[in-house]
Parts: structure tokens; C-alpha cells; sequence
């Protein structure tokens, strides 16, 4: 009997749930063409729209306990917040912290210009940019330590911690090297440069402690993987770097608040937020969620593209293939995004952030029927 894989699923506010529903589509058609038994636990819904909805006392239903995400073999999650609801919601939208607790130290965001899509940057093609976005997922900025001291006086101080443990960079790093090593998730391995494997360290070393740290770390750990071409730069001219010459970067290794900041950018870069997809990987966890958030601005209107939460579950495949060693899932990950880059080819169902004027759920049925026919 094939082996069944629990996967929780989390909807969130905006257009979470339209990219989630065509999201759902491609995994039945994957797990029809694959012969995979997915049991997927809700979607429940859960976000600052939920908060709103439950008189501000949870941002999800009593059903969805914290053992769910434990059990579970991996989660997807759609974009929560809502700009209006910034820092007036009282709590958390889980039962826990997804990235902390299941100890979720990878984000791994993906920036390829795929075929058929036009470049923001003049002259670059398909193949062109190819690189990933390595966030270290747990730490520096985003550890949630600090306060506000006379808080609404003339004299209020609000203080923010930056932390960075040894074991945090050297996890990440070693992580980067591994990936450069292996071309997961690339279109092709190496850059598309010069063809080499190469891990980027991208922080600002010399100003602050914590990123001392992530880089004399680095810098170790680039002696005992000497396979791999050693890169770094200073973040803010890795921002300059990477718009002027993309094609130089293989996997890029950051901390947490810059690789929020840079997948955002690298978004743009590869043509749209909308195919920016990500997983937030442990050794043990795993989450699926795009790069991007809610999209206000055009949630309700359907006409977002899915291709985000499409691949955003496509990787998620992947790292559970690897887990637990099916490879079925591993294929089901290159199906998908093969998929993606044939439709994008065809261009023939496009929705409006790609120049088009199909709609998510248009989009989400043509790479669940093409997923169908694959050979
Ligand atoms: P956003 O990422 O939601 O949107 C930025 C731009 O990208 C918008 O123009 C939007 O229309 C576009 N876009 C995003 N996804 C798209 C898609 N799939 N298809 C087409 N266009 C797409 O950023 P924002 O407006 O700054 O944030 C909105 C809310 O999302 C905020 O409340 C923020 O806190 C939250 N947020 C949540 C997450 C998350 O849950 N992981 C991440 C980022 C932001």
C-alpha cells in the first residue's frame, strides 16, 4: 500500500485563499499522475481576518491544535496580516511560532527568470538569473526581544535585539553549501555566469557583531568546502551586485532581515512576486508559504497568480522526498516545475501581473490539466 503523507494546511488573509485553492488543484492532479496518497488536514483558515471575525480573542479555530503541526509530515501556508491590522492584533495567528519552534532555520527562496516572462532588467534572458535567496530563518533581528520604555511620553525608547548564535550561522551556512553543492531547486546547476557552484556570504561584517560572527563563520566553514567557489559582499552592495550582474549568483547565504528584505527584490527580479515560491525547511519540519504577503491591493478580485503557492508546494514535495526518501516526491517537485516553465513558455494563460488577463483560477487549471498529461 502506497505510503500516506499528512499535510496540514493553513489559509491566511487576502489572496490566500484563491492561490491555496488552484495550489490544492495541481496537488491532486500531482498525486492522480504520481500515485501519491496526500491526506491534507483542512485548510484551516487562520490570519488577521479571523482575529477580526473572533472579537480579537484567536487568529484560528479551537480545531487547529498545536500537536496538528507535530504530526503533520509538512504545512503549507497562505500570506497572513493585513496592512490596516499592523501591531493591533493582540497575538500569534498559530497555536505556535511555526519558524522557532519547529525550528525552521532555512528559507529557501528561489529567483529565476523562467521562460516567457520579461526581465525588469534590460537585455537579460530566461536562464539568465538563476539564484537562490538562503535566509537564516530564526535569528538576528526577527528574535522578538526587546520592549518600549515611556512608551507614548516625549522621551520613548523602543529597543530591538540582534542575536546570532555560532550554531545558527554555522547551520545555515553549512546548509548553503549543501544546496550549492546539490542544484536543488535551480534551473540549472552552477551560475548561470560561468556554470560554477558557488555560495555567496552576503551581511555587513565590520559593523555589527552578529554578522562578525556570521562571516568569520563563513570563512571557516569555505576552507572545509572548497568544492564550492567562495563569494561575499557586504549586503548593501550585494543589493547593487545583484541587479547589475545576476547571473554571477549560484545560492546566496543571509541573515534573517536581509533575506526578507532581498527575496522581496529578487521577486521583482524574476518578473513578479507571484512566482516568488519558498519553504521554510528544518531537519525535522517543513512549511510551504510564497515569498510575498496578502496582496491587499488585489485581494478578492481573482486575479493573483497561484504560481507562487504552486511551486511554494512543489518544494515542500521535495524536502518530504528527501526526508523520507520517496522519490516519487522528489519527481512530483521537477513535474511541477517543468510545468510552470511550460506554461510560462506557451504564454498563452497569463494572469495581469505577467501582462495577461486570465484569472488565478484560469491559471491554476491550466498547470493542473498540463500536470495530467505529462508522459
Ligand atoms: P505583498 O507581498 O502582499 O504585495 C506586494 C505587491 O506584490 C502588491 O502589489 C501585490 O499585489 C503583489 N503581489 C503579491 N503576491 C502576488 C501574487 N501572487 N500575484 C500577483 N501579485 C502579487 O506586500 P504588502 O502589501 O507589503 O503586505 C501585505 C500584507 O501581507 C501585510 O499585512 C504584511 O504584513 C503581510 N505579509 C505577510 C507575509 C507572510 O505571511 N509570510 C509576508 C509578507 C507580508
Amino acid at each position: 500500500m502506497s505510503q500516506r503523507y499528512k499535510i496540514l494546511g493553513l489559509l491566511g488573509d487576502g489572496i490566500a485563499g484563491e492561490i491555496i485553492t488552484e495550489g490544492l488543484k495541481v496537488l491532486e492532479a500531482i498525486e492522480d499522475r504520481y500515485g501519491l496518497d496526500l491526506e491534507i488536514l483542512g485548510p484551516y483558515p487562520v490570519g488577521a481576518r479571523y482575529w477580526v471575525d473572533h472579537d480579537l480573542k484567536r487568529g484560528w479555530p479551537e480545531e487547529l491544535t498545536a500537536e496538528l503541526f507535530y504530526e503533520a509530515d509538512a504545512i503549507f501556508k497562505g500570506p497572513t496580516g493585513l496592512p490596516d491590522l499592523v501591531g493591533k492584533l493582540p497575538g500569534s495567528y498559530t497555536p505556535i511560532n511555526m519558524r522557532t519552534e519547529l525550528d525552521l532555520y532555512a528559507n529557501i527562496r528561489p529567483c529565476r527568470l523562467r521562460p516567457g516572462v520579461k526581465s525588469v532588467l534590460t537585455g537579460r534572458k530566461p536562464g539568465d538569473i538563476d539564484y537562490i535567496i538562503l535566509r537564516e530563518n530564526t535569528e538576528h533581528m526577527y528574535v522578538n526581544i526587546g520592549g518600549f520604555m515611556k512608551r507614548g511620553g516625549e522621551t520613548e525608547l523602543a529597543i530591538d535585539n540582534y542575536v546570532q548564535t555560532k550554531k545558527g550561522c554555522e547551520r545555515i551556512i553549512k546548509y548553503g553549501f549543501n544546496l550549492a553543492r546539490s542544484g536543488e531547486y535551480k534551473g540549472k546547476i552552477g551560475a548561470p555566469l560561468d556554470g560554477k557552484r558557488r555560495l555567496t556570504c552576503a551581511c555587513k561584517w565590520g559593523l555589527t557583531k552578529g554578522d562578525d560572527l556570521f562571516k568569520d563563520t563563513y570563512e571557516r566553514l569555505a576552507k572545509e568546502n572548497s568544492d564550492i567557489e567562495r563569494d561575499s559582499t557586504w549586503i548593501d552592495s550585494w543589493s547593487y551586485y545583484a541587479i547589475m550582474r545576476p547571473g554571477f549568483y549560484d545560492v546566496v547565504v543571509m541573515p534573517n532581515q536581509y533575506g526578507d528584505i532581498m527575496s522581496d527584490m529578487s521577486g521583482a527580479i524574476q518578473g513578479s512576486l507571484g512566482l516568488a515560491g519558498s519553504i521554510n525547511a528544518g531537519d525535522k519540519h517543513c512549511f510551504a508559504e510564497a515569498t510575498h504577503g496578502s496582496a491587499p491591493d488585489i485581494a478578492g478580485r481573482g486575479i493573483s497568480n497561484p504560481m507562487s503557492m504552486i511551486l511554494s508546494m512543489g518544494m515542500m514535495l521535495n524536502w518530504l522526498g528527501d526526508k523520507r526518501g520517496d522519490k516519487r516526491l522528489k519527481e512530483a517537485w521537477r513535474s511541477i516545475d517543468r510545468v510552470v516553465d511550460k506554461v510560462l513558455a506557451e504564454g498563452k494563460v497569463r494572469t495581469p501581473d505577467l501582462g495577461g488577463t486570465n484569472s488565478t483560477k484560469e491559471l491554476g487549471t491550466s498547470i493542473a490539466d498540463a500536470v495530467l498529461k505529462i508522459d
